[in-house]
Order: C-alpha cells, then structure tokens, then sequence
C-alpha cells in the first residue's frame, strides 16, 4: 500500500491583502509540526504562509508588512503576478502567461512572410502578422506549444507508469484541464500552457493514471501521489486560479 505524503500541511484558505499598496495574494495552511510561522514562495503554487496549530490567522498579515521588501522580491523574480494574469487580453504590449510566466505580445517590426507567425525571443513573443489576426496566431502558437510539451511529458509518464495510449488532443474545452477516453485517447487542453510546470505535470500525470485506473478510487490517488507528492496542492491552485487565469481570450 502507498502512504500519503506526510510533507504537505492541510491549507485553510487563499486570501488577499493589501500590503503597502500591493495586492499580496497567498494561501494560508497549517501544520501542527512547525513551530513558528514561515512564508514560502514556489513559482507553481505562488506565496504560502505556513502557521503552527495555534497560531492566530489575524496575525498573518502583519508576518507579511514585515516580509513584504522579500515578498514583492520573489513575486518579480518569479514573473508570477497572479493579478495582472487574470485579467490578461490578447492585444499588443500586453502581457499573458506562458508556463507560469509573463511574456509580452510585441510586434515584429517587419512583417516577414518567411518567418513563422510568431516566435518566443526570450519574455517577449513576437508576433508576425496582421492586426486582425492578432488573436487567431497567438492561440494557434499556444496550441502548437501545447502538443509539444504535452507530447513529451506524456511520452514520459507513459512508460514511468509503464502504460499506452492510442492518441494525444489539444482541445479548448472550456471547463476541462484534460481527459482520459477508455479507448487511450488522452485530450488536454491548451490553455494550460498558461500554468507552470509542475502544474502542468499534476494533470499530465492525472490522466495517464487514468490508463491504469479509470475512476477516482483511492487506489487511482494512490497512484498519483505516488509520483506527485503535491498533487493535492497543484488540484486546489487549479480550482482557486485555473478558471480565472484560463480566461484568456481565444475561445
Ligand atoms: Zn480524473
């Protein structure tokens, strides 16, 4: 039998505060081992606070006016502005998230027929077409960057679960991250290349466990935290955040 990972403490709640004149976005989780209050930050799942048992959750906020020359720090060092990706749009100099981080859409400065639509130069994503097609080229790079990836890390959790599939879809199902046919068709969907990696791992992982078992028993968590430790932190950042980050435009 699998045991549960023990690492991960049970999370109270995702708050904001206004700190110094940021909106400071973080979750909150308690752990009856630690025995002071710490804050953490991972580019996947953003800033978390972890408390000890008794710890008042109304103190939380001051813990953070403390840290907030280190917070504002890693929230820029980790490009991971939950804010300003929620709201983002398709539209030049704008900024939209690509495997957790911002990138900016920028106009080529020459249209190039030879050149591809668009191509990523480091932050910026240079887009080599017409206005009016603005939107219809970068979803269609989203996608294309989807297959890629999806591609290779279903690849490797197939043969790390020693299982087959039968086909790989992008779609853009609107409420769906990803599913699993019984005839091995796994369907992903493409604007989760808007989240970082080890997100995107969670659902790769989730639906291949799906080819060994094809319900949410235990024995199929079992399966999945196996490999993903954090799965069931990546599973409430998606349903915190997913469906607002996910609000890309491009449907
Ligand atoms: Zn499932």
């Amino acid at each position: 039998m699998l045991k549960k990972d023990k690492r991960s403490s049970p999370v109270i709640g995702c708050y904001t505060s206004n700190i110094d004149g940021h909106d400071i976005q973080y979750m909150v989780k308690r752990s009856a081992r630690c025995r002071y209050a710490r804050i953490e930050f991972k580019s996947d799942t953003g800033l978390s606070v972890v408390i000890p048992r008794h710890y008042a959750l109304e103190r939380v906020p001051v813990l953070l006016q403390e840290k907030i020359t280190w917070i504002t720090r890693q929230i820029t060092k980790h490009r991971l502005n939950l804010n300003s990706i929620r709201t983002q749009r398709i539209a030049i100099g704008n900024f939209i998230s690509f495997l957790g981080r911002n990138i900016q859409l920028t106009k080529a400065s020459i249209i190039e027929d030879s050149r591809e639509h668009a191509y990523l130069i480091e932050d910026k994503l240079i887009v080599n077409c017409a206005d009016a097609e603005l939107e219809e080229v970068v979803t269609s790079w989203y996608r294309k960057q989807a297959f890629l990836i999806l591609k290779q890390k279903v690849d490797e959790t197939i043969s790390l679960l020693g299982v087959e599939y039968t086909r790989l879809m992008i779609r853009g199902q609107k409420t769906r991250w990803g599913s699993c046919s019984r005839k091995g068709t796994l369907s992903f969907n493409w604007k989760l290349m808007m989240f970082s990696e080890p997100v995107i791992d969670y659902v790769v992982l989730h639906e291949v466990a799906h080819l060994k078992e094809m319900n949410h028993s235990k024995r199929f968590w079992a399966i999945v935290e196996w490999y993903c430790p954090e799965c069931h932190e990546h599973r409430k950042w998606l349903r915190l955040y997913g469906q607002q980050i996910a609000g890309l435009t491009g449907e």
